[in-house]
């Protein structure tokens, strides 16, 4: 097979390294028998074959060694465990992944099939190749290499392999509640991000939140005549775009009450992370073919995407919308809006306080109703956290560079959900390079990205029990 890497790495120094070295045509056969295995979550035609990843799975981590490899059931796909207990003294890593896929369509615009992979110029071409069972073999491949060579692992592991990732995870948090023992410990390590821009190391340490809402408000039963009724009786329209207008100030602040009470500020070192991205303000703008840039001042627009919290409006409607003119008073008028979250906003508690702010922008009398759509909590791991260190330790020895620590203004659920139910620090160390495609046509991964991410495993791990 056809192995040429894009991204170096350095080596291991200790007889791991010749292990890996050795297994690599096996390893590559078994990432390609796992990637022919069209495991789509969201289709029901292919639940059969979702078991059988899981199962596959299952006798992967029994054949190199995990002990308690189970297939547990969850109403959906199953979830695979499996786990090392070397001894209770040391640290136990929670591992996750997830072993479904996206569906391989619109196929005219793959350049294979998605599941038939293949390597082609240093990549293995595939569904799944990245996101994220190939992820999965780098660390079955680091598991294979410690137990091989040391007969056991520097910390007690926890694999937690799901397989309705990319349908909401929707029977996981009831997963865990039933089966708390299986996901306890001391730290969670999901595998399911990657690279910035350039295929530079980096680590994502932080994902906003949200709360949606849709707000109702209404005067009259029926539309008005605008020459007989206009000037004196409330417009819902004008009062609403008054009350939406009222809810920032002239710097674009929130003016929400209490809205910033939970915002963990960011630091000196969070703004030297932020610094240290490799960002242009016109080259953003350039990629969305946009105007302008605004946002709330005294951060930078880095800043705002990812460590502010928002308030959007995401749609507005009333009265006369369609061609020419009609002149009416509106009966009735609406809005969409949402706010992105940062640590430790509550979604629940923003959506009642941005209700309670609209209430009282509003004009005596005018009917005003407020319903929450929908809410997702953030995320943060802060950067002084020894886990995350440890991480960021083991991509530098790998990869040569200290990893860029990223805020997405957008949300991985599982990582919240970690955070919050299981009250442990989360680090998402994924390997992937930021062209890897996934979700799309011709997904794929850099044998660089996953070569390294195998001794970058094997080097976290050892750094996580050097923290006792
Ligand atoms: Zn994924």
């Amino acid at each position: 097979m056809a192995y040429a890497p894009t991204l170096a790495w350095t080596p291991l120094s200790g007889p791991e390294e010749a292990q890996i070295v050795a297994a690599h045509a096996a390893r590559m056969q078994r990432y390609v028998d796992f990637l022919s295995i069209p495991s789509v979550s969201a289709v029901p035609e292919h639940a059969a074959d979702c078991r059988k990843a899981a199962e596959w799975l299952a006798a992967e981590l029994r054949r190199i060694g995990a002990k308690r490899v189970e297939v547990s059931e969850t109403g959906g796909h199953p979830i695979v465990v499996g786990e090392r207990i070397e001894d209770p003294k040391l640290p136990t890593i929670v591992i996750y992944g997830h072993y479904d896929v996206q569906p391989g369509d619109p196929l005219d615009l793959w350049k294979t099939s998605p599941f038939e992979p293949i390597v082609r110029d240093g990549r293995m071409l595939g569904r799944g190749s990245a996101d994220d069972k190939g992820q999965i073999v780098i660390h079955l491949a680091a598991l294979e290499a410690l137990l091989s060579t040391r007969g056991k692992l520097p910390v007690n592991v926890k694999y937690l392999f799901e397989g309705e990732e990319e349908s909401s995870s929707v029977n996981l948090e009831r997963w865990m509640a039933a089966n708390p023992e299986r996901c306890s410990g001391d730290a969670v390590i999901i595998s399911d991000t990657g690279f910035f821009e350039g295929n530079l190391p980096a680590l994502t340490v932080g994902l906003r939140g949200i709360t949606y809402m849709q707000v109702d408000v209404r005067n009259s039963d029926v539309d008005l005549h605008s020459g007989g009724y206009g000037g004196s009786v409330i417009n819902p329209a004008n009062a609403l775009a008054a009350m939406i207008a009222s809810l920032h100030d002239e710097n674009r602040h929130i003016t929400v009450p209490g809205f910033y009470d939970d915002v963990v500020e960011l630091s000196p070192d969070d703004r030297a992370a932020f610094a240290a991205l490799p960002f242009s303000d016109a080259n953003y703008l350039a990629g969305i073919d946009a105007k302008a840039t605004q946002g709330e001042a005294g951060y930078s627009t880095v800043e705002r995407r990812g460590g502010r919290p928002t308030l959007d409006v995401n749609g507005i409607w009333g009265g006369f919308t369609g061609d020419g003119s009609k002149t009416i008073i509106p009966a009735h008028a609406h809005a969409k809006i949402s706010c992105r979250l940062v640590m430790a906003q509550d979604p629940a508690k923003i959506a009642l306080q941005v209700e309670a702010a609209l209430k009282a922008a509003a004009p005596r009398g005018l009917d005003v109703e407020v319903r929450n759509l929908g809410n997702g909590y953030p995320f943060l791991t802060p950067l002084g956290d020894p886990y995350l260190k440890a991480a960021a330790g083991a991509l530098k020895e790998t990869f040569g560079a200290d990893p860029l620590y990223l805020r997405e203004g957008g949300s991985i659920p599982i990582a919240a959900l970690f955070q919050r139910e299981l009250s442990l620090p989360v680090v998402l160390l994924g390997f992937t390079p930021p062209d890897d495609n996934a979700h799309a046509p011709n997904e794929s991964m850099d044998l660089g990205n996953f070569e390294g991410g195998i001794r970058a495993v094997i080097r976290a791990l050892d750094a996580v029990a050097a923290l006792r």
